[in-house]
């Protein structure tokens, strides 16, 4: 199908977290505040800057997980993820039976792209009632399919972050980390390879600014979520995913033209499809 200015379109790539289901959910609070116990029960880091480096290992590294790796912390992914998810009071997200039948009317590809777990992704589209709206979901395990086997105690160094950033060392480097995620280029193209998409013909939706900015430069077409301010950068800006037909009419009028198309001329192969 095509959209404005000759764009075709075969693939819509959703992230999970506050674009799936809105902010106003309150678990994006609860998962900050269970990724801090991580850190201060499990990883020893002192609770009077656990906030402080929970935000700028986030804004480092594009999770604070990822950021955690990657100054030095050892730890099973599983773990992780059972700790900062596995308390979490999923009946905060609500059915949504509106974006349900959106999701529904639209026979493009459809695929979720997360940096969260399976298993969040799991819970969180059953409770909206659209996991069987997609083809498949791009999630950590995906990207990061094993945890890295720990370090003997001896030779766990902790890179002091917070100092390096407020007094940067001439030379020094930041630490990457080990492990894939949004908004990096690598983690991208990683997830686009391994669900065959097409950047050009694919229509990201996210509400992080810096995952749009990224997907916009390996040339995906992009829909910011959760404000209806435009950015440079975001081809569009949605408050709700429930405004996608407001802002991509395109999407449905192409998708009316090309139903009409295969009903004419391949009714025996759209049958045996279904089937
Ligand atoms: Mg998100």
């Amino acid at each position: 199908m095509e959209l404005g200015q000759g764009l075709k379109c075969d693939c819509l790539l959703f992230d999970l977290d506050d674009t799936l289901y809105p902010l106003t959910t309150g678990i994006a609070p609860d998962i900050m505040n269970n990724i801090q116990d991580y850190m201060v029960h499990k990883l020893g880091v002192d609770d009077t800057i656990s906030l402080e480096l929970c935000i700028l290992l986030y804004k480092q590294y594009g999770t604070t997980m990822a950021g955690l790796r990657a100054v030095g912390y050892q730890f099973d992914y599983d773990d992780y993820h059972s700790f900062v998810h596995g308390t979490l009071s999923y009946e905060k997200i609500k059915p949504d039976p509106v974006l349900r039948s959106i999701l529904l009317s639209l026979p493009i590809r459809k695929l979720v792209f997360t940096n969260g777990d399976r298993a969040h992704a799991s819970m969180a589209l059953k409770r909206l009632g659209i996991e069987d709206c997609f083809e498949a979901v791009v999630c950590f395990e995906t990207l990061n399919p094993t945890s890295p086997p720990p370090l003997p105690a001896e030779e766990l160094q902790i890179f002091d972050i917070m100092k390096h950033l407020a007094h940067p060392e001439h030379g020094v480097e930041l630490p990457k980390s080990p492990i894939l995620c949004k908004p990096s280029r690598d983690a991208m193209m990683q997830a686009l390879k391994v669900a065959s998409i097409n950047p050009q013909t694919t229509i990201l939706f996210d509400d992080s600014f810096r995952n749009i900015e990224a997907a916009k430069q390996i040339g995906m077409h992009t829909v910011l979520v959760g404000t209806s301010e435009r950015r440079k950068g975001a081809d569009h800006a949605l408050e709700s995913l429930h405004n996608m037909k407001e802002a991509l009419p395109e999407l449905w009028e192409e998708a009316e033209k090309d139903e009409d198309v295969r009903n004419s001329s391949k009714v025996g192969i759209e049958t045996s499809v279904i089937a």
